[in-house]
């Protein structure tokens, strides 16, 4: 629905003067934005150009109402917009449809005068990150693993971002003098294996500026593998280029985790970049936030998937919301998320089912969460389900049936009775009734019988 055109149109006059992290020092610019009478190219060859896009980004109501008229309440959309800044690139916005919220795209960077409402259980940072900063800046909660916010800028400011505490308040990156006490703090904890880039987001500063940062990182003998966070792919794929790549591949093991939340978000421009970046040698991740009214849905969850599988992206996480203030619109019951999971398993691969984790309040860290897959035990037999509701059996090692089952009693038996006679190994398996995977077996069976040949001979005669 929206164009180029309009869009180009909405920041015409109104650029920022550098992009966030410009400087090779490390340090980016402030969130002013310069050279008011600048216009705005009157063609499209800039489109690709990531500075461009940095500079051409939409900051304010004006701008917005300029491609999305129907925008409504300007004055409380910038009394949101005070707490938690707006900045959407012109590529992210090309990919809203309707300007509502049925639109996820809309939803996920469009500010909402929902986010100013704040239950108690809500709080600016419930992770606690501050309190495990030994450097400010440097995360370390995990024994083998420190976080290291390197920048608070981003390309596109996503409504639901769960660092709205500082993403975006002032457009900043870490000092020369600060990187020196964090790889002095890393120098003296040699346990810490594993460091993650994030911010806001470390892709959107220079080339120079991130190699400063992941340079004397890499120089610490102790540190193996450096991993970087970022939705740049996602809402500025024309910022992975051959330089940035270039510079990543002479760092390696270097790790990138992304955030695409919704498969409208898997364009051309942003399987181009995960191409790149995957043919650079760096593995990829994904780590989706499940929201509600954008992607609370199992079968967009699977599209979803399945799209970022075929880009080389591994599904890593889906996460539930966390207590940040400012979401509470888009947070989904635990339960929604049990059920996608109770959906994709059975359904996808499992190199493309996420792990549905629970950041916990108070720094608790990541919890899984998955559905109940134990049926019932025994000290002998562990009684599990699948994904279609087969219940099977599984014997314990080194124990012998305790009810007076003839040997080979856990071949399959199909009971008459429950589940006690499978945690008992009176049976091996309640299986339901005409499931597709059954029907599939019972037509294969019959194949075998009729053709009578061995198992060597029905795998390999052709
Ligand atoms: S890119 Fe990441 S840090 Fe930046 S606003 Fe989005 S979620 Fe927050």
């Amino acid at each position: 629905m929206y164009n180029k055109s309009d869009i180009v149109a909405a920041t015409e006059g109104d650029q920022e003067s550098e992009p966030p992290g410009s400087e090779t020092t490390g340090t980016v610019t402030s969130q002013t934005k310069t050279q008011a009478n600048q216009s705005p190219p009157n063609n499209f060859s800039n489109w690709n150009d990531w500075r461009w896009q940095i500079k051409n980004r939409i900051r304010t109501v004006e701008q917005m109402a300029k491609f999305l008229p129907s925008l409504p309440d300007h004055q409380a959309l910038k009394t949101v917009m005070a707490r938690y800044p707006l900045a959407i690139t012109p590529y992210y916005a090309s990919l809203i449809q309707r300007p509502d919220t049925s639109d996820p795209i809309f939803s996920m960077c469009v500010p909402q005068v929902a986010e100013l409402y704040n239950p108690p259980c809500l709080s600016a940072d419930p992770l606690e990150e501050q309190e495990d900063m030994p450097v400010p800046g440097l995360v370390h909660r995990y024994p083998d693993r420190a976080l290291l916010m390197v920048t608070t800028a981003c390309a596109s400011y996503c409504r639901h971002c769960t660092r709205k505490r500082v993403a975006g308040k002032r457009e900043t990156s870490i000092s020369p003098s600060r990187l020196e006490q964090v790889a002095d703090y890393l120098t003296a904890h040699p346990e810490v294996s594993d460091v993650i880039l994030s911010g806001g987001d470390p892709l959107t500063m220079s080339t120079g500026a991130l190699e400063a940062v992941i340079s004397r990182i890499r120089s610490i003998e102790s540190v193996g593998v450096i991993r970087i966070g970022t939705r740049v792919p996602v809402v500025l794929p024309m910022r992975i280029t051959d330089d940035l790549i270039n510079m990543l591949r002479k760092y390696h093991p270097i790790w990138l985790n992304m955030h695409f939340n919704h498969p409208v978000e898997l364009t051309k421009s942003a399987a181009e970049a995960c191409a790149k970046l995957a043919d650079a040698g760096i593995p990829l991740g994904n780590q989706t936030v499940l929201l509600r009214g954008v992607n609370d849905d199992p079968k967009i969850i699977e599209q979803l998937c399945r799209g970022l599988v075929r880009l080389r992206v591994r599904p890593y996480y889906l996460y539930q919301c966390d207590l940040v203030s400012g979401i509470e619109h888009f947070r989904t019951p635990l339960t929604k998320g049990i059920e996608i999971m109770e959906y994709l398993r059975g359904r996808i691969s499992g190199i493309a089912i996420p792990n549905f984790v629970v950041d916990t309040p108070h720094g608790g860290g990541k919890i899984p969460l998955l559905p109940n897959y134990i049926i019932s035990m025994s000290p002998t037999h562990t009684v599990l389900r699948n994904y279609e509701g087969l219940v099977v059996n599984y014997p314990e090692p080194g124990n012998l049936p305790r009810h007076n089952v003839q040997s080979g009693a856990n071949q399959r038996q199909v009971t008459n009775g429950g589940v006690w006679e499978l945690a008992c190994g009176l049976a091996s398996v309640i299986q339901p009734a005409d499931s597709d995977h059954g029907q599939r077996r019972q037509k294969i069976t019959e194949k075998r019988r009729v053709s009578a040949k061995t198992d060597d001979a029905f795998l390999f005669d052709l």
